[in-house]
C-alpha cells in the first residue's frame, strides 16, 4: 500500500509559473523513490507541497495528496507539525548549511527530539542522541561538536540524524549529496541505503543526478518542467540492456559519468527548459529532443506504458513505436 499517493498535483507561484503540472506520485513503505531532473524543473516545489511548506504567495490543488491515509491537503496547526517531524520529515536542499552555529551537534538533535516529544527525560536524551549520530557513521563523542568542527560530509550525516531524530516513516531528501565531493557523495549514499534497509524507511531522494538516483533507489521518477515524463522501477529505466523510454531520461542520464564507468566527460543537454509560466503546446521537451517527430510540437503527449514493463511508463509519442 502506498504510504505517500499524491494524484493530479500542481503548483503555481506568482506570476503564474506552474512549477509542478499535474503529478502523480506513490511512495509505498521501506520503498526508496528518486526523483531526477535539471534544476529548475519543480522537484524542490513538490517536496515542499507535500510537506506543505510553500511560500506565501505559492498555490497548489491535487486532487488527492494523502499521507498513511492523512490528507494533507487539509492537516493543520497541531496535527501537521506532529506528522512533519515523527512521519514524515524534509531535508532541506542545503540544509547542512542550515545547523545554528552558536550550538553543538548534540543539542541541535536533543532540541529537535524535546521540541517534538516532550517529557523525554535527559538521560534517554543524552542515549537517543549517541544512537542516531552512530547511526549515521558519527562517532558518538562528536555530538560536543560546533557545526563548524565537522566536514561537509559529516554535517550532512549530521542532518540525516536529525532528520531520524523523531523515527519517521518517510524521509524527503533534497539535493543529500550536491555540495559534496565525488568519494564523500558516494559515502553519504551507502548511508541513506543502509539506513532505509536497517530502519524499513521509505525515502523520496531528490537529485539533478540521475546516475546517484540509479545505484540507490528501488523506484525512479523523471521530471521535466514541472511534469513527470518517465516513471518505473530503477533497474528498468537505468539498466544498460534496456535504455530509458524517455529522450530526456537518456540525455539526463548521458550529463554525467558513471561512478563505475572510468572517466567521462560532463556535458549539459544543449538548449533550456521552457517558461513554465508560457509552457509550449506539444511536448514540453519537443525544442530539445533529437528524435522528435512533427507531431510532438504540436501534440502533448501523456504517459503511455512500456512495453516489456508492467510499471514502467514514459510520455514520448516513440513509446511503443518500432524503431
Ligand atoms: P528544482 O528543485 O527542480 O531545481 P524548483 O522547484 O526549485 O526546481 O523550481 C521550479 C520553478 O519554480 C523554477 O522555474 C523556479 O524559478 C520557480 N520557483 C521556485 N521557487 C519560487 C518562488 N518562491 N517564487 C517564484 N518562483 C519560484
Ligand atoms: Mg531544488
Amino acid at each position: 500500500m502506498s504510504l505517500l499517493s499524491i494524484r493530479n498535483l500542481s503548483v503555481t507561484y506568482g506570476g503564474g509559473v506552474r512549477a509542478v503540472d499535474g503529478i502523480d506520485l506513490d511512495v509505498s513503505a521501506g520503498e526508496v523513490v528518486g526523483l531526477a531532473g535539471e534544476s529548475g524543473c519543480g522537484k524542490s516545489t513538490l517536496a515542499l507541497a507535500v510537506t506543505r511548506l510553500l511560500p506565501p504567495g505559492a498555490t497548489s490543488a491535487a486532487d488527492e495528496m494523502a499521507f498513511a491515509g492523512q490528507d494533507l491537503r487539509s492537516i493543520g496547526g497541531a496535527d501537521l507539525r506532529a506528522l512533519r517531524w515523527r512521519r514524515l520529515s524534509l531535508v532541506f536542499q542545503g540544509a547542512m548549511n542550515g545547523f545554528n552555529p552558536v550550538m553543538t551537534i548534540g543539542d541541535q538533535i536533543r532540541e529537535a527530539i524535546r521540541a517534538h516529544e516532550p517529557g523525554t527525560d535527559r538521560k534517554a536524551l543524552r542515549l537517543r542522541v549517541a544512537e542516531l549520530l552512530t547511526q549515521v557513521g558519527i562517532a558518538s563523542g562528536r555530538a560536543d561538536d560546533y557545526p563548524h568542527q565537522l566536514s561537509g560530509g559529516m554535517k550532512q550525516r549530521a542532518m540525516i540524524a536529525m532528520a531520524l531524530a523523531c523515527r519517521p516513516d518517510l524521509v524527503i531528501a533534497d539535493e543529500p549529496t550536491t555540495a559534496l565531493d565525488v568519494m564523500t557523495q558516494a559515502q553519504i549514499l551507502e548511508l541513506i541505503r543502509r539506513l532505509a534497509d536497517e530502519l524499513g524507511l521509505a525515502m523520496l531522494i531528490i537529485s539533478h543526478d540521475l546516475t546517484v538516483l540509479a545505484e540507490l533507489c528501488d523506484q525512479v521518477a523523471v521530471m521535466y518542467a514541472g511534469r513527470i515524463v518517465e516513471r518505473g522501477p530503477a533497474e528498468q529505466i537505468l539498466s544498460s540492456a534496456s535504455r530509458p523510454a524517455h529522450p530526456y531520461t537518456r540525455r539526463l542520464l548521458d550529463c554525467y559519468p558513471r561512478l563505475d564507468a572510468g572517466q567521462r566527460s560532463i556535458s549539459g543537454i544543449p538548449g533550456s527548459p521552457p517558461d513554465l509560466a508560457h509552457p509550449p503546446t506539444g511536448c514540453r521537451f519537443a525544442d530539445r529532443c533529437v528524435d522528435k517527430l512533427a507531431r510532438c510540437a504540436t501534440d502533448d503527449p501523456a504517459l503511455r506504458p512500456v512495453p516489456g514493463g508492467a510499471t514502467h511508463v514514459a510520455a514520448c509519442h516513440l513509446v511503443g513505436v518500432p524503431a
